[in-house]
């Protein structure tokens, strides 16, 4: 085992909507005649999953594409959060928090945002009380539709912040949406109660980091690649005690570093910084979280001791309550 048995394993940082099982895929394709690229799971397969690293972001969009494609209703939408659920249980996960963009999932069908947050929330509540996995939901504002859509997603996330929606997230393609736009969503999102990611420093400088923390009031930085060269940015996180949400195999597969030798892991781990490891889009990757605890060991050269800092950093930074946290830490004893 990669990770250390005795901290609760967690995923911080998982895209529902970017890990649609392929026998789903195919199934739903099949139930409701979608085209698809092929039929049978071998040839379906590299269809989804990301083989060898993307020449370019939109390379991979196709990928997503397939999985958007077969979110045909809400039961969709249900099976999905419970597939992901069950996932995690599979990769040993104690507790994870998964999130969706709403309006990408019901964007091809038509399917309202509002419908299928909920959906998602009456699957996750159900699964709840059945499945041995700790879980909350992210709901993410897609800067790539533009404000007024993040507009829509926001309202979704205050009206489910009851029912298994804890935070939300700036995501999609960060050059199609500067931070300034977002600052008004970001703040009644805190006002609301909810917590608050954002990517930033994917594909962007170390300007985009601070611009989330400073201005947007992340807690938690999804990737924050672009924040690895700037001691500035990096001691404003280390001070603010902001959270990196780290996906290696997704950095390296979308050319945010070149190799795993070059992720910033060990530098920041050396820094103090809260960074954990993540997965992102586990079903385009072809990876999961066990997977990635062997990468930063065998890739990347993480000790022991960086491994367990790792490790505990997920539960540390994760958006639930103190007493949450001590039975997550409980149930490791
Ligand atoms: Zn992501």
């Amino acid at each position: 085992m990669y990770s250390c048995p005795d901290i609760p394993l967690v995923d911080l940082h998982r895209h529902m909507d970017g890990s649609v099982r392929v026998e789903t895929i195919l199934d739903l394709a099949k139930q409701h005649n979608l085209e698809l690229p092929a039929y049978d799971l071998e040839s379906l397969r590299p269809h989804v999953v990301i083989t060898e690293k993307l020449d370019s972001l939109e390379a991979s969009f196709p990928k997503f594409a397939l999985m958007q494609k077969v979110l045909v209703d809400y039961d969709a939408c249900r099976r999905i959060t419970i597939e992901n659920l069950e996932d995690a249980i599979s990769e040993g996960i104690d507790y994870i928090e998964l999130r969706f963009s709403p309006f990408f999932m019901g964007e091809i069908h038509d399917l309202d945002v509002m419908g299928v947050t909920s959906a998602v929330c009456e699957a996750w509540a159900e699964a709840r009380d059945r499945l041995p996995v700790k879980s909350k939901l992210i709901l993410i504002m897609s800067r790539t539709y533009g404000p007024e859509s993040c507009e829509v997603e926001l309202q979704a996330a205050i009206a489910h912040r009851d029912r298994g929606v804890v935070a939300v997230d700036l995501a999609g393609v960060e050059s199609m949406g500067r931070g300034n736009v977002f600052v008004d969503h970001c703040r009644r999102a805190r006002e609301a109660g909810l917590h608050l990611t954002i990517h930033a420093g994917e594909w962007s400088g170390a300007q985009s980091v601070r611009q989330a923390v400073l201005e947007l009031e992340a807690e938690r930085i999804g990737h924050a690649i672009g924040a690895a060269n700037d001691p500035a940015t990096m001691d404003l996180l280390g001070e603010r005690g902001v959270g990196i949400e780290s996906c290696p195999t997704s950095n390296v597969q979308f050319k945010m570093i070149p190799t795993f030798k070059d992720h910033p892991l060990p530098m920041w781990l050396d820094r103090g910084l809260l960074v954990s490891i993540n997965t992102d889009d586990p079903g385009i990757s072809g990876i999961d979280l066990p997977h990635e605890y062997r990468m930063v060991r065998e890739e990347i050269g993480l000790t022991d001791d960086q491994v367990r800092q790792a490790q505990a950093n997920g539960v540390k930074t994760a958006f639930l309550t103190d007493e949450e946290r001590e039975a997550l830490w409980a149930a490791k004893a």
